[in-house]
């Protein structure tokens, strides 16, 4: 990072009276969760993301599917909140205001200390009925807990006895629309937007860091990948979230 971008970024930290952290797969990947493809090894290796993660698939073979997202559980309850997450859990006690809007389906800013996190593609800890939506609280959260096979029959709504599913969204599936709508309006309304660890490419997610400059704030991109640039006020830093986060975080808001 180059010293004078450095030192800009650092001010609209610093200036800054609200302020939005908007995080993707990258930060994940950095507790060694793997993206959807990457995780697909192993027995997973020969299903293709259309075969586990659409509704027509739920529909044609709810253990494949059910037993496939229990996996993904699995690893994110095995993995812990990196420099990262707790850089961002820290900053929301510094910053005047900060709200978390991500696009990771594991709970691992929650459980670096962040709240209110708005979850746009849903969340593995969330699930639901297919029948009825009427939210699961069932589920096994015991960490020794491993299914033997990739199939498991998913377990049965407690009001109507339909098959419960996973609580992400998946293809061909639209965002969940309270959570669009929080995440548009906190984009909107902040002043500053951190983009941490997502090429912000896939729409309509894409649209939330478009929101925030186009409402004047100033949005510094962070991924591993350089993020194109288009306005001034707009910045790409280099590199991984869990060093440049905490970086970032003593420089702007020194605690000695
Ligand atoms: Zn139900």
């Amino acid at each position: 990072m180059g010293g004078l971008v450095q030192n800009q970024i650092i001010e609209r930290l610093q200036y800054s009276r609200n302020l939005v952290v908007f995080t993707g797969a990258g930060v994940s990947a950095e507790s060694g969760i793997p993206t959807f493809r990457e995780a697909q090894t192993g027995l997973w290796e020969r299903f293709e993301p259309g075969e586990l993660a659409t509704p027509a698939a739920f529909r044609r073979d709810p253990a494949l599917v059910w037993g496939w997202y229990e996996w993904r559980r699995l690893q994110v309850l095995r993995a812990r909140p990196n420099p990262a997450h707790i850089a961002i859990a820290e900053l929301a006690k510094r910053a005047p205001k900060l709200s978390v809007i991500t696009q990771n389906v594991d709970d691992l800013h929650e459980r670096a200390g962040s709240t209110e996190v708005i979850h746009l593609h849903g969340s593995l800890h969330e699930p639901r009925c297919f029948a009825c939506g009427r939210a699961y609280a069932g589920v096994v959260t015991d960490r020794t807990d491993q299914p033997g096979s990739e199939r498991l029959e998913p377990p049965r709504c407690e009001r109507c006895n339909g098959r419960v599913r996973p609580g992400v969204v998946w293809f061909g599936e639209t965002l969940p629309e309270q959570s669009m709508r929080a995440a548009l309006a906190a984009a909107r309304d902040c002043d500053c937007l951190l983009s941490i660890g997502t090429s912000g490419v896939v729409m309509p997610a894409a649209r939330i860091p478009e929101v925030a400059l186009e409402n004047g704030a100033a949005v510094i991109h962070i991924n591993v990948q350089p993020v194109e640039v288009s306005a001034p006020g707009e910045f790409s830093v280099v590199g991984r979230a869990g060093e440049l986060l905490p970086a970032l975080l003593q420089q702007a808001f020194p605690t000695s």
